[in-house]
Formats: structure tokens, sequence, C-alpha cells
């Protein structure tokens, strides 16, 4: 049995994890290991330190099929909705902008439900595994560690965004051809801070809206009443509000503590909302790699670094900065297991 090994449980890895399963189940032995202490990644769902009964998105916030994509990323879609985890939104998006053809798609449980739902089946998941390193031994990958050993596996995926490949040490950067690195090193990620803030049980929300584009604000661009946006309001279960922040306000505060930042957003919050009442737990993301600007250019959806032992990239740096973009690459990248196991 070959030994994969696919490094990050976001929707891209744990996609890829699954479908490696369906279709080889007898040829490989698939490990995902994250960084993280929970899967998720950028579809990730936060809840507060004490409580069971708020939860909030502070990556994605909803999934968006264009006609184009509702059909050739059919059964995935049609697979969520069966098994309850996406669900038509419904809620009051304002300053969305509509598209023909498009559905947009809320998860009732939360973005991370998506991602949990292909590892629930895919593969043996680490978390607190982060990655350093990467060194070629014969036929195999000698993976490295932060917090000290390593293992061996016979080929090895890469999801996380590009410039986090980059910083790995080992042999990965003496292998990439010089066309590679230039592709590499052109792709551009956003930054933003995303603050989510929990309420008492009995707080309902004045305005009508579930979601809200913010146009005449520096520093927030998009607001969620996010367990509305959800349908998950109701008796017992607290309300919850996401805020994300603009990208120029992300990348002027990119380099401060969270903690000195939740503050200046409170503010900026409190302009446009006045009427809030006080949040009993809050939670500030700093995302560092927020989405893609600018992907790898002329690229399949992944890139090869090596073929034996087999080193391959993905993730949305590779295609677009969505869902079916995290899919898109997942296929591919499946495609390109195939053909080496
Ligand atoms: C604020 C925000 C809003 C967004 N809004 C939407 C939206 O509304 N709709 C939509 O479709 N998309 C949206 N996106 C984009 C979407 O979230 C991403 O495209 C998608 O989640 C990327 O998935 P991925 O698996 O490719 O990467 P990631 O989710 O980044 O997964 C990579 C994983 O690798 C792990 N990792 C990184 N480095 C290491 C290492 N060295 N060792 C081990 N593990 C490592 C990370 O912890 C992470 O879990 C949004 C993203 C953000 C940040």
């Amino acid at each position: 049995m070959s030994r994969v090994l696919i490094v990050g449980a976001g929707l891209t890895g744990s996609l890829c994890a699954c479908l490696l399963r369906r279709e080889l189940q007898n040829k490989v032995h698939i490990v995902v290991w994250d960084k993280a202490k929970g899967s998720g990644g950028r579809m990730s769902t936060s809840r507060p330190p004490d409580s069971l009964s708020h939860s909030a998105d502070l990556g994605a916030q909803y999934i968006t099929a264009t006609a184009a994509y509702a059909q050739s990323h059919h059964s995935v879609y049609s697979e969520l909705m069966t098994a309850g985890v996406l669900q038509p939104l419904d809620g009051l998006v304002e300053g969305l902008r509509q598209r023909d053809g498009s559905t947009d798609y809320m998860t009732p449980l939360g973005m991370s439900s998506v991602v949990k739902h292909f590892l629930s089946e895919s593969a043996d998941l680490f978390f607190e595994h982060h990655v350093t390193g990467l060194y070629r031994r014969g036929a195999s990958w000698e993976v490295q560690r932060k917090a000290g050993g390593s293992e061996m596996f016979d080929a090895v995926v890469l999801t996380m965004p590009v410039p986090q490949i980059l910083q790995l040490q080992g042999d990965l950067g003496h292998m990439l051809s010089v066309e590679q690195r230039q592709q590499l090193d052109g792709v551009v990620y956003s930054s933003r801070f995303a603050l989510a803030l929990f309420f008492p049980p009995d707080v309902v929300f004045s305005f009508p809206w579930a979601a809200r584009y913010v146009t005449n604000n520096r520093s927030i661009c998009y607001i969620a009443a996010d367990s509305r946006k959800r349908n998950a309001d109701g008796p017992g279960r607290g309300p919850s509000l996401v805020v994300h922040t603009s990208v120029p306000f992300g990348v002027e505060h990119l380099e401060k503590d969270k903690e000195d930042v939740q503050p200046i957003i409170l503010q900026e919050l409190h302009k446009l909302l006045p009427d809030l009442p006080q949040p009993i737990s809050i939670k500030c993301q700093k995302w560092r790699y927020s989405q893609v600007l600018t992907s790898v250019p002329n690229c399949p959806g992944h890139m090869t670094i090596h073929d034996r032992p087999l080193l391959v990239c993905g993730g949305d740096s590779f295609v677009h900065s969505n869902f079916d973009g995290c899919v898109e690459s997942a296929l591919s990248v499946l495609s390109v297991l195939k053909a080496s196991l």
C-alpha cells in the first residue's frame, strides 16, 4: 500500500482525501496532517471557549454555485444537499450582487461542516502536525514536523496557500524549475481580520438582514448576523455576529497583534450598529492569507513539483478562492494521484 500524506485539512485537502479513498481504497493509506487544532482551514467555524450553543463562521460565509459549476460539480453539490450540509441561502443579504443562473447556499451547521463531511470518511487525521520541511529519501519523502520527528511517505500533497508552501525547508525549493518558481512567486493573497461576537440567547438583532456588504466604511466591508444567515437562531441558541474588515484595513494592521486590532474594529462596528447589545464573548482572527488575488497562471488546478516520489501542490492558489476553486483543485490533484499510484 502506498502511504500518501495530504497536508492541510481545509476543503481542498479533505475533499482530495475523501475522493482518493473512494477511488483507491485498497491501494493507498491516506494520512492528513494539519497544523491547526481542528479542521476547516479558511472554512472554519468558531465557538466561544465555554459554549456549545454558539458558533460563527470566521472565514468563508456562503457558497455561490454558478450555472457552469452547478453542472460540472453536480455530484459534489448533490451529495452535500442530500446530507443536509448545504441549504439554499434564503436570508436577506444586502448588497449581494446576484449573478444570472447562480445559486447561493449556506451551511446550517457552519462552514466547517462541509470539510468535516468529507473528512468523516477519509483518512487518518492528525491535528497540531505542522510540516516544516520535505526531504527526498530515495523513493520516499521524509516529512519533518515542527514539534520534532519525521515520517516517510510515498507521495505528498500540499494544500496550504502558496506563500506557506514556499516557506517549507528541504528539497522542495531546489526542485522547482525557473518557470514554476516564477509562477509561485507571482501568487498574491489579500489579508483581512475577522471578528465573531457571541450574544446571550435572549438577544434579537433589530436590523432585518442576515448579512450586509458595507460600502461606506474604510475599515469594515461585511457584517453577518451569522446564526440568522444559517437559520440557526432559536430557543437556547445564542446569536452570533461576524465582521470582516476591508483589505486596506487588513494590510495596514497586518503586523499588529490581533488583540490590539480588535478594539479598533469594535469601535468602527459601533459606528455602524450603535444599538448592538453587549456580547458575552468575542473572537478575533487574522487572515494573513485570506483570498487569492492573483492565482498561479496557466495551471490546471495543481502543480506537480516532482514525479517519483510524487510531490504535488493544490488548493485555491491554483484556481480561485471559493468552494468551486477548491473542488476543481481537489479533482485535478486526484487525477495526478490516480495516474501516479
Ligand atoms: C475571510 C474569508 C472569507 C471568504 N469567503 C468565502 C465565501 O463566502 N465563499 C467561498 O466559497 N469562499 C470564501 N473564502 C475562500 C475559501 O475559504 C477558501 O478558498 C478555501 O477555504 C480554501 O481552502 P483550501 O483547502 O484550499 O485552503 P485552506 O483552507 O487554507 O487549508 C489549508 C490548511 O493547511 C493548513 N496548513 C498550513 N500550513 C501548514 C503546515 N505547514 N503544516 C500543516 N498544515 C498546514 C492550515 O491550517 C489549513 O487548515 C473566504 C476566505 C476568507 C479567509
